[in-house]
């Protein structure tokens, strides 16, 4: 019986489809039984009409959940390759000693350089954000690959420094710069032959040195004799 209040309504009209809950339920599937075939058409019907529409719709929908969607698929691959791992090794291992010829053309002709060159240009500043939150997390680290980079371009000789040697070295010097003497957590890598003189990028050319030091010395000759210590030891 349909009433005046419309929160009355409400009210009855809910508290119907509770109490009557399983009766709907039956008349539903009753219907559905009964206009199997008009229902089918009906759903084909919609179906067809709204095509654009509906993948318009999956495609915003997929944009605007990409993260999650990637990172549920990550997850689930990552899920299946551990079920299945032996299957995995063996499927690849057998990939790999068919395709044993296509396999070396494809690396010998893959421009890895030109592919690096454009991921970089596409993710200039989530790189840029990326080096940066290492370099404050790792400031030894990173100080450390910026001279191994820098000797690389410079092409400087010598046999290259490992990170141990570096860590040895300022050991060596009670983690105090070479010129001034002064204790410092964030000891720069001196090259007493500075590379773009020609110095290698060696452990013997190599001392501790605090940032203002290193930066008034630059490619000159160190401002105080260097008490060098040749560390037979490495
Ligand atoms: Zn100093």
């Amino acid at each position: 019986m349909p009433r005046k209040d419309p929160d009355a309504q409400r009210i009855y009209t809910a508290e119907y489809r509770i109490s009557h809950h399983a009766e709907i339920l039956a008349r539903k599937k009753r219907y559905r039984e009964t206009h199997r075939e008009e229902l089918r058409l009906k759903a084909q019907k919609y179906y067809i009409e709204n095509h654009d529409a509906r993948l318009q719709a999956d495609t915003l929908r997929r944009e605007q959940n990409r993260e999650e969607i990637r990172r549920r698929g990550r997850e689930k691959s990552a899920k299946y390759r551990e079920e299945h791992r032996v299957e995995y090794n063996i499927k690849f291992a057998k990939y790999r000693i068919e395709h044993h010829e296509a396999i070396r053309l494809r690396n010998a002709t893959y421009d890895y350089r030109e592919k690096r060159r454009q991921y970089r240009e596409a993710n200039r500043e989530a790189i840029r954000e990326r080096d940066k939150k290492y370099h404050e997390e790792h400031p030894e680290q990173s100080h450390f690959h910026s001279l191994l980079r820098r000797a690389r371009k410079s092409q400087a000789p010598g046999n290259g420094v490992t990170i141990k040697q570096w860590r040895f070295v300022k050991t060596l010097y009670k983690d105090c710069c070479v010129y001034c003497g002064k204790k410092s957590k964030r000891l720069t890598m001196d090259h007493v032959v500075a590379l773009a003189c020609g110095g290698a990028h060696d452990i013997t050319n190599i001392v501790p040195a605090c940032r203002s030091c290193n930066s008034k010395k630059h490619v000159g000759p160190p401002p105080i004799p260097t008490q060098f210590v040749l560390p037979l030891a490495m």
